[in-house]
């Protein structure tokens, strides 16, 4: 039901299409927008040029204001009358401009005839005419730019109208499949994208990641010509490992899955990552995973590396013994690149403490040792590991932080959660002792509303269903007034906070505009890359702030190494010091991320520092330690 990330993005589609072109500060652009350009746009003759036939009526409303504003175009219009058709076309070459940058990530170039031209993304997107430039070419770059981004606006609101009136007639909004280029990169940035998408391209949702951090790290780049080639370097995993798992069902049929470790970096240390079992797992996912991980372990304080991986294998609707014996098989290969000092694997969707325990036994009898546990020990509630529950908690706690700093409490605020794992589960149960009314949860089939909110006797509810592996739906039963959305997702509620908790991209572009219209003013990311590109611009436009998971995760790396490290003291701590310390994580990550956003330029106040912040802080934390490694 939620996104797959290629019915979203493509780059490569995109990149084919278009030609992702990447503009160089100060290059020459051709501004103009006009026929003839690309055959979406109608053939409409230039404002200030047109005879009364050939405009419709917003080029009526463009030229009236023109012809209002400025008695020399209309003298330019006469002239110009006089001239063919095709020679009417002005051109209006400028210098690309830094500020500039901002408002042209609305539009994309193509390229015509070697010709570089910009069009309105939104336009092309929801195939819509373009509403000419009321300044025409006559305005100043200014105020050109500025009349595009209002363009853009009105478009975004009129779509995100037209989407509420969708879902509340119960219809599924049509949205096309977007064509989107987050283009005009500076030239270094790009042109490591470019490679990227050149060696891999067919891994959207690595491409995907790896654009949303070449963004972010523009500015280091343009500071520091170096890093260029550490980003490369960095840009490439140290190890893939792909390989067949054979197992045996209860019926004794033999299957076959593919697993998957990515080990992208050990330079800050031995790798720490996720295991996903599900059956949309492939090398990009795994890549991506990977990647995530390593710049959210880079983030942290600790000497940890990032790996990512995971199995096409669905534990749904499997038998005990048939988990056990793929996790056997698996194992089976996986344990040769698995080590304490190597690589140790966490849980992530598909695969929780039964999983873990299942692949821990296969190891140690493999490796002949017990070293390295995988899980560690489950103190406070059962369903998970210590880390996976601090991962959750550490969502709310963050949320909390934020709202402080702008002196405000998540007391009273309606929050809207996705997903009914292992994360979404921990996230709604730390929400309610701050008062906040967490309203939804979602599974792969559709979301659950309880307009009321959750209260501890529902959640206790929730959790006895999901631990019995029933469906949401069945909540139904004991609160007949809350109701299951087959085939939605929660973002079409009315919330002041969201915490997308389920998978990556499953907030797309439509969910961010219904968000942006019904009052969402913060995301949480539980999920890795829970946004696509497209609704990160929305979003981003509409100032959402959005903690990124590489910061509000920062709790599930802090208790996984200490679990690893210091089981037994962990042991010893009681709730407030395990709370205390996720706590004290959090606030130390968030102030890192800003520190490294202001350095580079950003205000604290920004809604994208901290997307920017961490991913620059975790970045120069990798690139000083391969400066220091040298070539390897
Ligand atoms: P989980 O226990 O397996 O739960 C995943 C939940 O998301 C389930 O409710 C599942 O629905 C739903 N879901 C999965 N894919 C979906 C899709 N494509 N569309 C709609 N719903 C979908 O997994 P988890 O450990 O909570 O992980 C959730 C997210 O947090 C993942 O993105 C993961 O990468 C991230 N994360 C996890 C950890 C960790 O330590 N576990 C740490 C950091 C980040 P069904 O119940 O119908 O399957």
């Amino acid at each position: 039901m939620m996104n797959s990330a290629m019915d979203e993005i493509n780059l490569l589609r995109q990149a084919q299409r278009h030609q992702l072109v990447v503009r160089g500060m100060g290059e020459e652009i051709d501004l103009e927008i006009g026929p003839g350009d690309d055959p979406s746009f109608t053939a409409a003759a230039l404002v200030g040029v047109t005879g009364a036939d050939s405009v419709g009526p917003d080029e009526h409303e463009d030229q009236k204001n023109l012809l209002l504003s400025s008695s020399e175009v209309e003298q330019q219009d006469i002239e110009m009358n006089a001239m063919p058709q095709l020679k009417k076309k002005k051109k209006v070459v400028k210098k690309w401009r830094e500020e500039w940058a901002d408002t042209y990530k609305w539009a994309y170039v193509a390229e015509h005839d070697s010709t570089s031209r910009i069009f309105c993304s939104v336009c092309k997107e929801y195939g819509r005419k373009h509403r000419r430039n009321p300044y025409g070419n006559e305005g100043s770059r200014n105020m050109q730019m500025s009349a595009l981004e209002e363009h853009n606006n009105s478009l975004l609101h009129k779509e995100a109208v037209r989407l509420q009136m969708a879902s509340k007639e119960k219809v599924q909004p049509v949205v096309e499949a977007p064509i989107y280029v987050k283009a005009l990169l500076s030239k270094t940035a790009g042109s490591i994208l470019e490679s990227v998408l050149k060696r891999d391209p067919h891994e959207v949702e690595f491409v995907q990641s790896v654009q949303e951090v070449v963004h972010s790290l523009e500015p280091v780049l343009a500071k520091n010509s170096q890093y260029m080639h550490i980003l490369e370097r960095m840009l490439e995993p140290e190890r893939c490992v792909v390989f067949r798992v054979p197992w045996v069902d209860d019926r004794g049929e033999m299957h076959v899955n593919r697993g998957f470790r990515v080990q992208f970096s050990q330079v800050l240390g031995p790798c720490r990552g996720g295991l996903r079992f599900h059956p949309s797992m492939n090398l990009s996912i795994s890549k991506f995973l990977a990647f995530e991980q390593t710049l959210k372990n880079a983030l942290s304080m600790y000497k940890l590396g990032g790996a990512g991986g995971g199995s096409d294998f669905d534990p749904k609707g499997k038998s005990e013994s048939e988990i056990m014996r793929f996790c056997q098989s698996f194992m089976d290969e996986l344990y040769r690149y698995l080590g304490p000092d190597q690589d140790l694997p966490a849980e992530d969707i598909g695969v929780g403490p039964r999983e873990m325990g299942y692949l821990f036994g296969q190891y140690k009898r493999l490796s002949g040792h017990f070293q390295g546990s995988f899980t560690g020990p489950k103190i406070f509630w059962s369903g998970s590991s210590l880390r996976t529950e601090a991962t959750g908690y550490g969502l709310v706690f963050f949320a909390r932080l934020i709202l402080a700093e702008m002196n405000k409490e998540l007391k009273g605020l309606r929050c809207a959660v996705s997903g009914s794992g292992k994360i979404a589960m921990q996230v709604l149960e730390k929400l309610l002792p701050c008062g906040a009314i967490p309203i939804t949860l979602s599974d792969s089939k559709g979301y659950l509303l309880d307009e009321e909110g959750f209260d501890y006797v529902k959640f206790s509810l929730l959790r006895d269903i999901k631990v019995q592996q029933r469906s949401l739906r069945d909540y139904l039963k004991s609160y007949p007034r809350a109701k299951y959305v087959e085939d939605g997702k929660p973002w079409t509620e009315r919330c002041d906070l969201a915490f997308p908790c389920a998978s990556q991209n499953e907030i797309d572009q439509s969910d961010a505009l219904s968000l942006v219209t019904l009052g969402c003013r913060i995301i949480i990311e539980g999920a890795n890359m829970p946004c696509t590109p497209q609704a990160v611009d929305v979003l981003r436009k509409a100032k959402v702030l959005i903690a990124p998971a590489k910061i509000t995760g920062a709790g599930g790396v802090a208790v996984g190494e200490l679990e690893l490290n210091h089981e037994y003291n962990l042991m010893q701590w009681s709730v407030e010091d395990f709370e205390n310390k996720i706590h004290d994580t959090m606030k130390q990550t968030y102030e890192r991320s800003i520190k490294a956003a202001c350095e580079y330029g950003m205000l604290k106040e920004s809604p994208e520092a901290l997307v920017h912040g961490a991913n620059i802080s975790a970045f120069l934390n990798l690139a000083q330690a391969m400066i220091d490694q040298g070539c390897v």
